[in-house]
């Protein structure tokens, strides 16, 4: 029901009430009223009929009492009057007349107690006061003595005079009465209700339409507009009310849209609010999944950890976790809850069989029956994420139930799942490079640098990975000054020991982030991290001259001592490629040998230009 209907049904139940109470108070205290004033005219009428009586007795007219009670009847008031006379009057003078027999057990009880009695006859039709009293020898009576007459005693009841009074008018005038109040009432009643009905009804609309925008605002919904009939202050709370909501509405559209962009697809619900709070506790969630997944050692921890998301966060129970080899199209088995994965063994070996792979779509068996060929799902219901980490790499998540609601449910999930994979994905790509790195046969085994090999492998993968993130690089290319003489004059173990020990000093100069590639005989490439310009001139100083103060033990006590050139270039500042970068510290070594050699020289565009003259 409406606040308003409430309202005035509470009011009018209030005044009706009140009137009810009002109506039985009147009309008990009128019916009191009017009855105790019947009766007191009652008995003054029959005190008067018995002092005329006295008077017909006195005078000796008595014959004549029939005459002066058939004028009393003639009253409008009086229904009847009648008299009768006690046992002892009727032994001394007789009966009387045959009307005067006393009636009832009214006039025959009053004859003996001498007790007048009165009473109210009611029915429908009309309302009698019915007063019997007695003629009783006043026992103080001096002057009239009815003893002289009568053989009687003083207090004896000589009879009795009955009278009937019709006072249905007096009952009328009480019903009017009480109509009329109740009518009175019953407009004020009305009037009392049009005034709230017309006061009350733009405050119980406003009232109505803040109820409404603020349980559509609880959903997040901040779409409302405020409007009110009442004036003044009101006018203006609605107008800031207003205000704030088209604020509100976006401001949180924008929060949503804004986070939906770091990880969209995951939500379904209208609720702004609602969304960035779980957007943003999910953003949260990957952020410390990621943080910790960056400080693991090795990829098959990361996989740890994802699979451990998988049954913590996400309650999934059943399910394998496989890594692919997009080259060999080999799959590997990391992770299973069963001990049988549903899917044949057989498809390790060949993983373009694996329909997930291949289409590199989430499979769900209940999308079709029979979906996928090689699996042996018998009585399960299954779906396969597949997930790409980059061209060489994806995994897959193999998950199982039994149920097709909890299917759906996990179906649910998988937007949310592939955002903590999305997140993953750099840091799996970064230890499965890393994990690469540690290959020996990428190492040069004279230098314990890396080979020529890592570097046309990998670089290419390192370097996207440094744009992605703007990092740079600086290319240092180091050769040895007239390198040949040595082999020439000292032998080729002299020459290898050169070798040797410039891999000391590159590693000696060059921090954990920085890579030191043997490129070729007695060529070496470096390329420091993140490292400013005069930071990498700094570095190529030092090894410059760490190497030009080696002294070398030629045998028979003599000793060399060898210089380099090194030409310097920066990536991605001078190539957008890690290539274009070599071959552009390889034109400023050329400049170095060119002028003198023992130099470091740093490459200027007009470098090229030279060059390509040359
Ligand atoms: P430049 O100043 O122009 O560089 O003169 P260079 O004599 O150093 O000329 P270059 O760099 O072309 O000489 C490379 C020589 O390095 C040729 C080869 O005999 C020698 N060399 C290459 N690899 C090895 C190696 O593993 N051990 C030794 N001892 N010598 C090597
Ligand atoms: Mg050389
Ligand atoms: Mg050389």
């Amino acid at each position: 029901m409406q606040t308003k209907s409430k309202l005035l049904l509470v009011v009018a139940l209030m005044l009706l009430t009140l009137t009810a109470a009002t109506i039985i108070n009147i009309s008990l205290n009128f019916r009191d009223y009017s009855i105790q004033g019947a009766i007191d005219k009652a008995h003054l009428s029959a005190n008067l009929v018995r002092d005329g009586l006295t008077s017909h007795m006195v005078n000796g007219i008595m014959d004549k009492r029939e005459y002066f009670l058939e004028q009393i009847s003639k009253n409008n008031n009086v229904k009847s009057v009648w008299v009768s006379r006690a046992e002892s009057v009727a032994k001394q003078y007789g009966d009387g007349f045959p009307t005067e027999a006393p009636r009832d057990e009214i006039d025959l009880e009053v004859l003996k107690t001498g007790i007048s009695v009165q009473k109210i006859i009611e029915n429908t039709q009309s309302s009698t006061i019915r007063v019997t009293i007695p003629y009783t020898i006043d026992p103080k009576a001096s002057n009239l003595n009815c003893m002289q007459c009568h053989n009687a005693k003083r207090g004896d009841t000589l009879g009795i005079i009955s009278m009937e009074f019709d006072i249905s008018d007096m009952r009328n005038t009480g019903l009017l009465t009480i109509l009329k109040i109740l009518a009175i009432n019953i407009i004020f009643l009305l009037i009392v209700l049009f005034l709230i009905n017309y006061y009350a009804t733009p405050y119980m609309q406003l009232f109505s339409n803040l109820q409404d925008g603020i349980t559509k605002a609880s959903h997040g919904d901040f779409t409302h507009k405020f409007s009110s009939n009442v004036g003044g202050d009101a006018q203006n709370v609605i107008s800031q009310l207003n205000t704030l909501f088209s604020k509100m509405q976006g401001t949180f559209g924008d929060i949503k849209n804004t986070l939906g962009n770091f990880i969209p697809k995951s939500l379904s619900s209208n609720d702004p609010l609602y969304e960035a709070k779980t957007i943003i506790g999910e953003l949260s969630d990957i952020y410390k999944f990621k943080k910790t997944i960056e400080h693991d050692s090795s990829k098959d921890m990361v996989f740890q950890r994802v699979t451990d998301i998988l049954k913590t966060k996400y309650k999934i129970e059943n399910f394998s976790f496989y890594e692919l080899n997009n080259i060999l199209h080999q799959r590997t088995l990391v992770y299973s809850s069963s001990k049988q994965s549903i899917c044949y063994d057989y498809v390790d070996k060949d993983a373009k069989l694996c329909r997930a792979h291949r289409t590199n779509t989430d499979v769900i068996s209940t999308e079709f029956l029979n979906l996928c060929q090689t699996c042996d799902a018998k009585n399960l219901k299954y779906i396969c994420i597949p997930f790409s980490i980059n061209n060489d790499s994806s995994i897959i998540i193999s998950i199982t139930t039994e149920k097709e609601d909890e299917l759906n449910q996990i179906n649910s999930k998988i937007a949310s799942i592939k955002n903590y994979l999305e997140a993953a994905k750099p840091v799996i790509e970064t230890k499965i490079l890393m994990d690469k790195l540690r290959d020996t046969s990428l190492r040069d085994a004279m230098t314990g640098l890396y080979n020529r090999r890592f570097l046309e492998e990998f670089i290419d993968k390192v370097m996207s990975q440094a744009q992605r993130e703007k990092e740079t690089y600086s290319v240092l290319m180091l050769d040895v000054d007239w390198f040949k003489i040595v082999n020439d004059t000292y032998g080729h173990d002299v020459g290898d020991k050169v070798i040797v020990e410039i891999g000391k000093v590159l590693k000696a100069n060059i921090r954990g982030a920085d890579l030191a590639i043997r490129y070729g005989g007695e060529e070496f490439v470096l390329m420091l991290h993140n490292a400013s310009d005069e930071g990498t001139l700094d570095v190529a100083k030092k090894i410059h001259s760490a190497f030009g103060n080696l002294i070398f033990d030629v045998g028979a006590g003599a000793t060399m001592q060898k210089t380099m050139s090194i030409g310097v270039s920066k990536f991605p500042v001078d190539g957008d490629t890690i290539w274009k970068c070599i071959k552009l510290a390889d034109t400023a070594l050329y400049s170095a040998k060119t002028t003198g050699r023992n130099k470091i020289v740093v490459y200027v565009p007009e470098l090229s230009q030279r060059e390509d003259v040359r």
